[in-house]
């Protein structure tokens, strides 16, 4: 889409209009909701509109889709009913006997998918610590690798993996590089940029921005051979978002800008005033000067370091249970991305087979006013 004079519209104006979205036909500028899941063939039985099964593609979601696909400079984006449901189709595109090297800090429920899907499916997956370069190259290159995985900022560490350096391995090994963009979003941080392959995001956190919605989205450099196996896997088993999703989290979508820029902004000031507190041994932030992970965050990420932060609470367990019994203004619950502040003992959450510390705190803050947080 263009702007007069085809000056490229911003990425802040698209999403805000939802890429110019106007309905012909009624004037609508907001897009319609489409429930029908058949279409009509005319008399000489050729398809009207182009289509004949909503599970095929969604028209309420492709709106959607056109917006993301443009906000991280993709080719073609899709929408899946979570996050998890999009890690499972790429994993399922993959072959038996394809290798994973993959963040061993990251959001526990995607290992957790990686090692039952390889137990079945005969991949191999190798975990590691992706924010060290020298440990990412050895890794790649110590045997055949057909996908890279990375989360960056990683859950709940905010450990920060180099996207352009990992894009770099991929490309020498031959394998995909995909990251999951969840906690940056394309406001702040584009992989597709920087060299990978696809991105992929629990759409349920910032993407929608109000905790209302179950969804996940995948965007893809290329419409390659790849994009089209997990098109093809998202059309046979039924991944695709329901239409009154999807329509939420368009109607989310378009304020992303300004939910991500404050939340940043809120999360900054938050780990600044908490920096050097005499009741934390330490505050995760990439956005913080001191941690190990900010050059490279300050090289790939940028207008802000995100919305999430961790505490490591002196006196361990015990003493981070007794802060967070004491919280205002943040719910004591899981999720993030949203308006709303919450607050969670992921040690608790992620319990047995975990490897977060005991005494760590995960944050995800909101838009509220950063003095009453
Ligand atoms: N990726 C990240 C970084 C997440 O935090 C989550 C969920 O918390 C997921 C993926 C999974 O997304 P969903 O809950 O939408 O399936």
């Amino acid at each position: 889409m263009s702007g007069k004079g085809d000056k490229p519209l911003r990425p802040e104006t698209i999403t805000a209009r939802m890429d110019n979205f106007l309905d012909r036909q009624s004037g609508a500028v907001i897009p319609p909701i489409h429930p029908s899941a058949t279409y009509a063939r005319g008399a000489d039985y050729a398809q009207i509109g182009g289509r004949g099964y909503s599970r095929d593609e969604n028209p309420t979601g492709e709106p959607v889709e056109a917006v993301l696909a443009k906000l991280e400079r993709g080719a073609g984006a899709a929408l899946f009913t979570s996050g998890m449901t999009a890690i499972a189709c790429l994993t399922q595109a993959l072959d038996p006997g394809d290798r994973i090297v993959a963040s061993r800090s990251q959001y526990f429920g995607t290992p957790k998918l990686f090692r039952e899907v390889a137990r079945h499916w005969g991949l191999k997956v190798d975990f590691i610590e992706t924010e060290n370069g020298k440990a990412l190259a050895e890794a790649v290159r110590a045997g055949p690798c057909k996908l890279i995985w990375i989360e960056t900022p990683s859950n709940p560490l905010w450990a920060v993996t180099d996207i352009a350096l990992a894009a770099e391995l991929a490309r020498e090994a031959g394998a995909v590089l995909a990251v999951d963009n969840t906690v940056p979003s394309p406001v702040l941080t584009r992989p597709l940029e920087l060299g990978a392959d696809l991105v992929v995001h629990s759409a349920t956190k910032y993407l929608n921005g109000h905790s209302d919605v179950l969804a996940g989205a995948m965007v893809t450099a290329r419409e390659d051979a790849l994009w089209e196996r997990i098109l093809q896997l998202r059309y046979l088993a039924g991944y695709v978002l329901g239409p009154f999703e999807a329509w939420l989290l368009g109607r989310g979508l378009r304020t992303l800008f300004l939910r991500v820029e404050r939340c940043s902004a809120n999360a900054l000031a938050i780990a600044r005033h908490f920096e050097g507190h005499p009741a934390l041994s330490r505050v995760c932030y990439p956005g913080l000067e001191s941690d190990p992970g900010h050059e490279v965050a300050r090289r790939q990420m940028f207008g802000g370091f995100g919305g999430m932060l961790s505490f490591r609470v002196q006196g361990g367990a015990e003493a981070a249970l007794a802060a967070i019994s004491k919280v205002a203004c943040f719910h004591r619950a899981t999720s993030l991305g949203g308006v709303e502040s919450l607050i969670e003992h992921r040690h608790t959450v992620e319990s047995p087979d975990t490897e977060v510390p005991p005494d760590l705190l995960r944050l995800s803050i909101g838009v509220e006013a950063v003095d009453d947080l």
